[in-house]
């Protein structure tokens, strides 16, 4: 499928609002009804909104790390295009965890500690980068609690590295993030899976989710500097895909003998 096609197949973000649902926002019909979920070290207010409805139920995390913007176009185009086809899925959003590392364009927070090594994670190391002991941040406390609460069954979390784009993946995440890499080279054929980010990650939010708590998570890396339409296109694409692969997977083991 060509970007440009793409494009003007996504012109509605889940159009149907069940009950539980806090908004649709079919593009251009007013502003997002953001919630304030907490706030950061430095007092900025830290936002999501809930979209659609039903199973799975997929937590998006952009701006772990402040100086990696790429979440925002990525951000833009879920709520501004949605996904096709559009899946049945209630959609957690947080639009931005580490604003004041996002103000500052550092990696870490206010006070210099990388809200992905911060995590209660069996491989969890006290540093001066991954904060004297879990969750002493107030974003990661804030995002502990947004997935104690969701319970998501699929948590993805937007990044980006010079040498992405790729989907990284803990837990059993493997079929979803295969399913968002191909979706996601239609738009832009470097998409690829990378199980292992080839360096240690000790407290990082996947060991904790993904593998100590089996909850699929995927890693989006975006390439830094992304073209933003380009990856706009191609996360709503992916993010669509890997919700399909998830519940694909899901009536495989349902109906799988001995189970
Ligand atoms: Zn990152």
């Amino acid at each position: 499928m060509t970007p440009l096609k793409s494009l003007s197949i996504l012109l509605s973000i889940l159009a149907s609002c069940l009950p539980g649902c806090e908004a649709t926002r079919p593009s251009g019909h007013g502003p997002v009804p953001w919630s304030v979920i907490g706030t950061s070290r430095e007092g900025r207010s830290i936002e999501a909104v809930t979209l659609g409805a039903g199973s799975p139920r997929v937590l998006v995390v952009g701006g772990i790390h402040g100086n990696e913007p790429e979440h925002v176009p990525a951000v833009a185009a879920l709520l501004d295009r949605g996904l096709h086809p559009r899946p049945r899925a209630t959609i957690r959003l947080i639009r931005d965890i580490n604003p004041d590392g996002g103000a500052a364009g550092t990696r870490g927070n206010a006070t210099g500690v990388d809200i992905n090594r911060n995590w209660p994670a069996s491989n969890f190391q006290p540093a001066a980068t991954h904060g004297p002991e879990p969750m002493s941040e107030p974003e990661t406390a804030i995002l502990h609690a947004q997935i104690m609460a969701f319970k998501p069954d699929l948590l993805v979390v937007l990044h980006s590295i010079a040498s992405g784009p790729f989907v990284n993946h803990d837990g059993p995440a493997e079929h979803p993030a295969r399913a968002f890499a191909e979706a996601a080279s239609t738009t832009d054929p470097r998409w690829h899976v990378r199980p292992s980010m080839g360096y240690a990650t000790p407290g990082s939010l996947g060991t904790w989710a993904g593998v100590d708590r089996h909850i699929p998570t995927l890693t989006v890396e975006f390439d830094r500097g992304h073209d933003p339409r380009l990856a706009g296109v191609a996360f709503v694409d992916g993010l669509a895909a890997a919700i399909k692969a998830w519940r694909s997977e899901q009536a495989a083991s349902a109906i799988r003998p001995g189970r």
